[in-house]
């Protein structure tokens, strides 16, 4: 597939190329350009003559827009899906659920499009104000592989909505359902220039992105280190960032949980997108009175899950994203043993054999018995593995949650309503979740504390952070 810039399909101006690979097989599925600094120049400029039109568009009419694509989003979404889980390697059902969930979002800001308010200031004497919003300008986004239709979701559905246009970069090894989309949202309207796309490196593409003097703000999503590298190119440019860079999510199961809930709760947020997210449960840690009773249900549901091709019916783990991703997991892993950090109780190793063959497999992996200080626990695992550890009570689970340089999110499983209270209170993260852990919905803001970012995304608080007020102010 080609980049769009400026409503058109374009080849980059270098004519080199990123092969696009299926994880599942390792197959060349397609190619894009790899771009570079002066595609990105050609993307400011259509951004910037599409920008003045676009922020003069009725915001109802912008909503409009995101409204009819989410339709067409919707018609289409058998296709889109399975695109998304060729690339990415996520199940057929998650990818699913993934575009369904780019609608919703696009959906969200349509409707929430006659809302946008300024407000009027009485000033007794001296005059009233009237308080307007604003668009930023050109945006620039830059999304990861894990998540990528739903993290493009959340940084076009408000910046364009608010009247900004867009410059975004997809994640080398997945962006051609982005680059569908992008095409999909041009057929519902979106005016050339407003959405463009450049593929290509982080290094060339997304540096050029960071640099470019004219994008007034930039949301970013990924690695930690990758989102301190940005924060310092942009320091000097007076650009607003937002960073969501990962977590390493506590869930504390107390002794009145219903246990086969929380079972199912944990393998759903540790193992959806083989472990591939940043708001998965990454540390477990269960009441001594019901761990022997929680971690033996526990393992024999993890040991029935089924790891093939996303694209095969009855799967419930995809490969992961890339030969690197797997070789990360692996790699600890093998310290944990090595070093002896833990016990594995289940997994612990890739998957061989015909069907394993070729795709980048791992099995789910549980690990007890967890060395104080190990980096399964202190490192951000993005992978199928998940340490669980026993706590006495709830003040050792609090404390122990809030031992990470991350806050993203955290969960307890209860039924006490002090219980709730005490972790809303005390635990760090940028959302507590009760009986409940992952699910982030359009209307909910979404972002962490410490090294989890910068900012939020999502829900109004999104739309008003991609635009800005202007006053008048009338002396009478
Ligand atoms: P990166 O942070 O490297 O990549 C995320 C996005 O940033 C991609 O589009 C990437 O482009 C781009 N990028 C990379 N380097 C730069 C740069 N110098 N300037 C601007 N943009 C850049 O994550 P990885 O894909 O390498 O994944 C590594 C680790 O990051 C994972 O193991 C995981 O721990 C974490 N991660 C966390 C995510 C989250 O949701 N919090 C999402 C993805 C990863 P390109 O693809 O071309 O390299």
């Amino acid at each position: 597939m080609l980049m769009r810039i400026g409503g058109q399909d374009k080849e980059g101006i270098d004519e080199t190329w990123i092969d696009v690979t299926n994880p599942a097989t390792s197959d060349i599925i397609d190619r894009v350009p790899a771009g570079t600094k002066e595609d990105v120049t050609l993307a400011v400029e259509a951004a910037t003559a599409a920008s003045d039109a676009w922020e003069k568009k009725p915001i109802r009419e912008r909503g409009m827009i995101l409204y009819q694509a989410a339709r067409k989003v919707r018609e289409q979404y058998k296709d889109l899906a399975r695109l998304l889980t060729l690339e990415q390697g996520k199940p057929l059902r998650e990818s699913m659920d993934e575009v369904r969930g780019f609608a919703n979002i696009l959906e969200f800001y349509a409707g929430i499009s006659a809302c946008q308010n300024g407000e009027a200031i009485r000033l007794g004497i001296s005059g009233d104000c009237i308080v307007i919003r604003k668009p930023l300008g050109i945006c620039g986004a830059i999304i990861p592989w894990n998540m990528p239709v739903l993290i493009m979701g959340w940084k076009t559905g408000p910046a364009l909505l608010a009247g900004n246009t867009l410059v975004l970069k997809p994640a080398s090894s997945t962006p051609l359902t982005n680059l569908k989309l992008g095409q999909i949202l041009g057929e519902a309207g979106l005016p050339p220039g407003v959405l463009n796309i450049v593929t290509g490196s982080g290094e060339s593409v997304g540096t050029a992105i960071v640099r470019n003097p004219e994008i007034r703000k930039l949301s970013f999503t990924g690695e930690y280190e990758t989102g301190r590298k940005i924060k310092q190119l942009a320091g000097s440019a007076l650009k607003e960032i937002v960073l969501e860079l990962g977590g390493s999510d506590p869930m504390i199961v107390m002794p009145d949980a219903d246990i086969d809930k929380a079972v199912e709760g944990v393998v759903k947020a540790r193992f959806y997108n083989a472990g591939q997210t940043c708001n998965a449960v990454k540390r477990l840690y269960v009441h001594e009175k019901i761990a022997s009773v929680f971690i033996r249900q526990l393992r024999d549901r993890v040991e029935r899950l089924t790891v093939g091709n996303g694209l095969g019916s009855k799967i419930d783990i995809g490969p992961m994203n890339s030969a690197e991703q797997r070789e990360k997991i692996s790699r600890r892993i093998e310290e944990t043993r090595d070093n002896n950090e833990g016990t594995i109780l289940t997994g612990g190793h890739s998957l061989k054999g015909t069907v394993y063959e070729k795709g980048y497999f791992y099995r789910p992996t549980l690990v007890n018995n967890i060395m104080p200080g190990s980096r399964l626990v202190t490192d951000e695992i993005f992978g199928p593995v998940l340490p669980v550890m026993t706590v006495p009570d709830l003040d050792t689970a609090i404390s122990e949650a809030n031992n990470s340089r991350f806050g993203l999110g955290a969960s307890v499983w209860t039924k006490d309503l002090s219980t709730t209270k005490r972790v809303f209170n005390e635990v760090n993260a940028g959302i507590i979740w009760v009986n409940r852990h992952l699910t982030v919905p359009p209307e909910v803001p979404f972002g962490g504390v410490n090294d989890s970012g910068i900012g939020r995304e999502n829900g109004r608080h999104a739309l008003d952070n991609y635009s800005q007020t202007k006053t008048l102010y009338m002396g009478w």
